[in-house]
């Protein structure tokens, strides 16, 4: 069976965003480790959400203020200030948590806020019902708006409060003495703007679940090369510079290793290319182990070539895990092509210490890296070459 031939090659790098997806999150949860990523991906939009809604509450709350003043007498409304001055200060109070840029405090003070607008509203209400005027609900629907499709709170916050909102206007209106029909035509199209804010806030948290897997998949397509599941050469590189950065700073010894497989073509063209590929996953593994320590890296550098950095490794320590590591791989012991001159798979090893007393290139690094790389292979392979960084142009 053609299924038999390579039990070992695994079909890509495993994702856990790519899991998540698969397994669906229509309960608008995540796993754990998910979950927590997507709160702040989450209150990074929320900021941006708030900052747009903020001006428009503001704007629709003093239009509300300016028209109990135009068509209500003074008297009427002058027993709603203390209502409107506490909408007011919920609104600063956002205002000063944007300003303060406190993104952990965001929602609850938007929550407060729209609460405390939740409870006001039907007062103002009351009061103005109470002096015989006509108290639509307009107020409330257009904050059941706010609620569910701009303050940007997740689904399970905007919901309770909507409910926290929604419930105190019949208990209200019964104290306030509303007349029955009114009371219960009301309520009933609250509960209906409910039902249908409930359906589109929970829409907008899937979609943003959505959009959050999709962009974390993508990131990582673009981070991990999909073969072997180590980072591609563009993060090698730029964990490269900052670590040269960091060591500097520590002021410790690192090494970069430019790694090379020996033959491969050979092993390609006696059992096929993809047993080559599971030739390069399982030395990936080996590549792997060997940069266990924090700031360790090991990424595949293009092709056949892989890269190593040991960080905080002096020269006796580099030499014996290069020869560890040339090792291992022969320990794997998988069988090369009659053609090549070893029995097993080995690799050639080229190695650039970087003292901490110097300035170092990343260009220079990899240069001298790949010639001592170079070395190792015109010294007949499946050997450790290691060099000094230097300044120096190389022959
Ligand atoms: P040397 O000892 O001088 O490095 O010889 P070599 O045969 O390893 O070097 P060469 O550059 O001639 O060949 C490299 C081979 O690596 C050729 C290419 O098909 C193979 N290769 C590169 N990337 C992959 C890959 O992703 N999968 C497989 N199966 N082969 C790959
Ligand atoms: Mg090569
Ligand atoms: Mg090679």
């Amino acid at each position: 069976m053609a299924g038999d031939k390579l039990p070992g090659l695994r079909e890509e790098r495993p994702s856990i965003y790519a899991d998540q997806a698969r397994a669906g999150f229509a309960k608008l949860r995540f796993r754990p480790d998910i979950e927590a990523e997507f709160s702040e991906y989450f209150s990074s939009i929320h900021v941006t959400r708030v900052r747009f809604t903020l001006p428009v509450a503001a704007a629709l709350t003093l239009l509300f203020i300016l028209t109990d003043h135009l068509r209500l007498p003074t008297e009427v409304v002058s027993t709603t200030y203390g209502a409107r001055i506490l909408q007011l200060s919920g609104l600063i109070l956002v205002w000063w948590v944007l300003r303060q840029d406190r993104r952990d405090l965001l929602q609850p003070a938007v929550a407060i806020c729209l609460l405390i607008f939740g409870l006001s509203i039907p007062f103002i209400l009351g009061k103005i019902n109470t002096a015989n005027f006509q108290s639509p609900i307009h107020a409330l629907s257009v904050l059941m708006v706010v609620c569910y499709f701009m303050a940007g709170l997740r689904f399970r916050h905007a919901a309770l409060l909507a409910v926290a909102i929604t419930l105190p206007y019949p208990l209200s209106q019964l104290f306030f003495d509303q007349a029955l029909p009114n009371l219960v035509l009301n309520t009933f199209f609250l509960l209906i703007f409910n039902a249908l804010g409930l359906s589109g806030a929970w829409f907008i948290e899937f979609t943003a679940r959505e959009n959050f897997l999709n962009r974390q998949q993508l990131n990582e397509l673009a981070r991990f090369d999909s073969l072997t599941g180590l980072p591609n050469r563009r993060v090698l590189l730029s964990d490269l510079q900052q670590l040269s950065r960091q060591a500097k700073r520590d002021q410790v010894p690192y090494a970069f290793a430019m790694i090379d497989v020996d033959h491969f073509k050979a092993y390609n063209d006696e059992y096929g290319h993809l047993a080559g590929d599971v030739c390069l996953q399982q030395l990936a593994g080996v590549f792997q182990n060997a940069a266990q320590r924090p700031l360790d890296t090991a990424g595949r550098y293009g092709g056949e070539e892989f890269a190593l950095i040991w960080y905080s490794s002096s020269p006796d320590q580099t030499l014996d895990l290069a020869e560890k590591l040339r090792l291992d791989v022969m320990a794997l012991d998988i069988k090369q092509a009659q053609h090549a001159q070893e029995d097993v798979i080995t690799v050639s090893i080229g190695v650039c210490l970087c003292s901490p007393e110097q300035e170092h290139s990343e260009e220079q690094i990899i240069a001298i890296a790949d010639a001592a790389l170079y070395e190792s292979k015109a010294n007949g392979r499946n050997k450790v070459v290691i060099r000094e960084y230097s300044k120096a142009e190389l022959e």
